[in-house]
């Protein structure tokens, strides 16, 4: 069975690694290169993105994941997680690594007392209504013709994307008791 890499610098990787095991995935924290080695997927949590960004370098994962990535595998960033993987931000830092087609602006719905729930509608997750949590969240300003919307929220645009290999969420599934979107992600791990 897979193996689920959550990057764990910084940010609120603990909680994606419990929701994971409650639905009965391995994950593991990643923390170095070796780790890199044991796993088929990888998500970059929630935190702040310079921080995650800055500590990547210092322990020399970017060249590597960038690698992986390209690679083709499957890759989740909530969030924070979601600036990291961008092509471009609006902001001068971070620098983002650029494996997914969306340009980023950070902290586009406020500071951190306002963030809210909302229930979204994610039709890749069926009919209810995803309790999405937006925490300092970034939004997507524009995205390239590959980049597929996975769910809006009125007004703001898109607030979640897969470009093959890679999805992004504004928000924080993690955070929530709704399991389908980590659901999504495994499916995406097994090519289904
Ligand atoms: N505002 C944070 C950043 O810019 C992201 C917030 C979050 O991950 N909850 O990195």
């Amino acid at each position: 069975m897979a193996v689920i890499g959550v990057l764990a610098l910084q940010g609120d990787f603990a909680e994606h690694i419990k929701l994971l095991e409650t639905i009965g995935v391995e994950a593991t924290e990643v923390r170095l290169s070796d780790d890199l080695r044991k796993i088929q997927a990888l998500i970059i949590p929630g935190g702040e993105s310079t921080t995650i960004v800055q500590l990547m370098d210092a322990f020399d994962l970017t060249a590597e994941i960038n690698r992986l990535v390209k690679e083709g595998m499957p890759t989740w960033g909530t969030c924070a997680g979601m600036i990291v993987l961008a092509r471009e931000i609006t902001e001068d830092r971070p620098k983002p690594l650029g494996l997914m087609d969306i340009r980023v602006r950070r902290n586009a719905f406020g500071r951190q007392v306002d963030s809210f729930e909302a229930d979204v509608s994610v039709p890749v997750l069926g009919e209810k209504p995803f309790p999405a949590v937006f925490i300092r969240a970034p939004a997507i300003e524009e995205m390239g013709p590959d980049v597929e919307p996975l769910a809006n929220l009125n007004g703001h645009g898109v607030i979640a994307a897969r470009q093959g290999n890679v999805m992004v969420t504004a928000f924080h599934p993690e955070l929530t008791q709704d399991q389908r979107f980590h659901a999504y992600f495994l499916s995406m791990v097994s090519g289904s």
